[in-house]
């Protein structure tokens, strides 16, 4: 009798098809040769869900949309109970690449469809979701908005108040393609199993490592704040530095001490300032006030805590010396998310099975499988990124890195929703 690893091993992969699907999502939002802008609710995104779900269709599963817009596939299992769910997103940064969410619908779509080939109906319920605005790109503050609807995190209010550059609410753009913002609540599932997001890596450590694929450990706390150090503005030449309430020299500081100091704790904890304001923002003028973001991240709740503590002190000591006023405000607080030990042996067995050397990682940037992770356990396998390469048109990943991806993902998905 023919074993589970034989026949999935033995399958034709139809690599030149999975190719020209990866294409063909990619055109939609199409930009500069490789890139994709592609924002949630607008034509493209609408377009490129669509595709997924007729993709979907020619498999044999059943499509839905939620209240929200995520697109949903199942197949039902011949026994009652939870999904076991995978996927990710299509929206993308602009201009981002081709791989980026994309490529976690299209394993999780492959996967299943390539399983329910090979073993008709799973056990329990088996489910592809494509969720909606992951990356915040066209709504700045509705990061992870199809999940949050999913894991009940949406505030009612958000509809109108969140909106995108031109001043359009993002309740006005999900009516625009035929979403009820009323109803998002009903986008809310308390029937899910088990959540397994496939992703590339979007950084450079599997290419270190020389394997194609991870298994990630967890997702890194991310917590944005905004700071503003605020002094006196005033000439630049006639008034001298010895009585200058001066927020850039503070400034300087601040970004050296917090840079330097995750430098020192080494791998993972990072800090970034990204973004700067001055006001006023003149060559000859001492700026009244400084606004950045400190954005910092460690996937280790404890290491997390003392990154924090650390800044909090080096922000308050510059700001005392200086004599500078200074706030804070949390902007985005994501707490570190473990994934699932059993869904991690999962992974890990299933890659072995089929001769595919991994690693365990922590995920450095936020996903889906984070929000996910309020309702079920989460797993997520990394797919490695040419270069380490992400949120630009020259992301990349080999066919053979993403058929070793997906090869793990089916196989997993057999153990959780096929075996007794
Ligand atoms: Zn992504």
């Amino acid at each position: 009798m023919m074993n589970k690893l034989d026949k999935l091993n033995n399958f034709e992969f139809d690599v030149q098809k999975i190719k020209h699907m990866v294409d063909q999502l990619g055109s939609f939002g199409g930009c500069l040769q490789t890139g994709v802008s592609r924002t949630a609710y607008s034509s493209e995104w609408v377009l490129a869900q669509e595709c997924i779900a007729k993709w979907s269709r020619d498999a044999g599963l059943n499509v839905r949309f939620d209240t929200v817009g995520n697109l949903w596939a199942r197949i039902d299992g011949t026994e009652r109970g939870k999904a076991i769910v995978s996927g990710s997103h299509i929206d993308s940064q602009c201009p981002g690449g081709r791989f980026d969410g994309a490529l976690g619908v299209l394993s999780a779509l492959i996967a299943i469809s390539v399983l329910k080939e090979a073993y008709g109906s799973p056990r329990k319920p088996v489910e592809l979701v494509s969720f909606c605005e992951e990356e915040g790109s066209r709504f700045p503050n509705a990061g992870f908005w199809g999940s949050r609807a999913i894991v009940g995190k949406i505030d009612p209010n958000d509809c109108d108040t969140v909106i995108d550059s031109s001043g359009e609410s993002i309740g006005n753009a999900m009516k625009s393609v035929g979403f009820d913002p009323i109803r998002i609540a009903e986008a809310k599932r308390s029937d899910i199993a088990a959540f397994i997001e496939l992703h590339i890596e979007q950084g450079p450590i599997l290419e270190d490592a020389n394997l194609p694929i991870a298994i990630v450990s967890g997702i890194t706390h991310i917590r944005q704040t905004k700071v503003t150090l605020t002094g006196d503005s005033n000439h630049a030449g006639a008034f001298p530095m010895d009585i200058r309430l001066d927020p850039m020299a503070g400034f300087a500081e601040v970004v050296t001490r917090v840079i330097d100091h995750a430098q020192k704790l080494g791998r993972p904890a990072v800090t970034t300032i990204g973004k700067c304001v001055l006001d006023p923002n003149g060559a000859a003028i001492i700026p009244r006030s400084v606004t950045f973001t400190i954005d910092a991240r460690h996937p280790d709740p404890t290491c997390a805590a003392n990154l924090f503590e650390t800044h909090k002190k080096i922000l308050e000591e510059i700001a005392a010396r200086r004599n500078l006023s200074l706030e804070t405000m949390v902007q985005i607080d994501l707490p570190a998310c473990l994934s699932d030990h059993n869904l991690m042996q999962s992974i890990e067995l299933s890659a072995r099975e089929a001769g595919i050397k991994t690693m365990h990682m922590a995920s450095g940037a936020g996903h889906d499988a984070q929000q996910m992770s309020e309702i079920c356990p989460i797993a997520m396998i990394f797919v490695r990124s040419e270069g380490g390469r992400s949120h630009t048109p020259e992301e990349f990943s080999t066919i053979d890195d993403i058929m070793a991806g997906i090869k793990v993902l089916a196989g997993s998905l057999y153990d959780l929703a096929y075996k007794m």
